[in-house]
């Protein structure tokens, strides 16, 4: 009679050990990436109603910092009329923004028609921090008639939520705008 059990059943429960631990690790490892699906902070998604002044979103805290400067001066600002600019998407991540073109073809029906409301992450605005879409109806209103003073202009004639920096609009005014997204030269990349 042994105490000790056999190299033969020694190796063969290390082989259990580990073939358990491979098995859990692979259970914490896909629960936390589905988490991560489920809560996608990071990519540019933003909560309903996102303030100007937000420090926990990817999709402000990305943004160009002379953008948003612009933005949140401009915010303190229009909250001085009571007006309440919030950003309904700012900065995206690739992934996000060819997930929106995605869904944008399935909408409207074609890559060419939904050229017209998205970008390709390649050409997108928002992938490069240069781009907020700003909510209500009066703060779009607001910024209409005051964003030119911080450099905050309209892009688009179809997107009236879409604001960009144009620096030099401070003394000149905005430049004249696009029809939609297919005439900006940069979608041409
Ligand atoms: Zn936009």
């Amino acid at each position: 009679m042994t105490f000790f059990p056999s190299p033969r059943s020694a190796f063969l429960l290390l082989v259990v050990v580990v073939l358990l631990g491979a098995v859990g690790y692979r259970s914490l490892t896909s629960s936390s990436s589905s988490a991560a699906d489920a809560a996608p902070v990071g990519d540019g998604r933003l909560p309903e109603g996102t303030s100007v002044y937000d420090e926990d979103h990817a999709g402000i805290t990305e943004l160009d910092p002379d953008l948003l400067r612009a933005l949140r001066q401009a915010a303190t600002d229009a909250a001085g009329d009571d007006v309440d600019i919030v950003v309904n998407s700012g900065w995206r991540s690739p992934s996000y923004q060819k997930r929106l073109l995605d869904e944008a073809v399935t909408k409207y029906g074609s890559r060419a028609e939904a050229a017209r409301w998205v970008a390709t992450p390649q050409a997108s605005p928002h992938v490069a921090g240069d781009a907020v879409d700003v909510g209500p109806t009066a703060a779009t209103t607001w910024l209409a008639a005051n964003g030119a003073r911080y450099g905050l202009c309209r892009i688009y004639d179809n997107e009236p939520w879409h604001y960009e920096l144009r620096p030099e609009a401070t003394d000149q005014g905005c430049p004249p705008r696009y029809p939609d997204p297919t005439h900006d030269p940069r979608t041409q990349r």
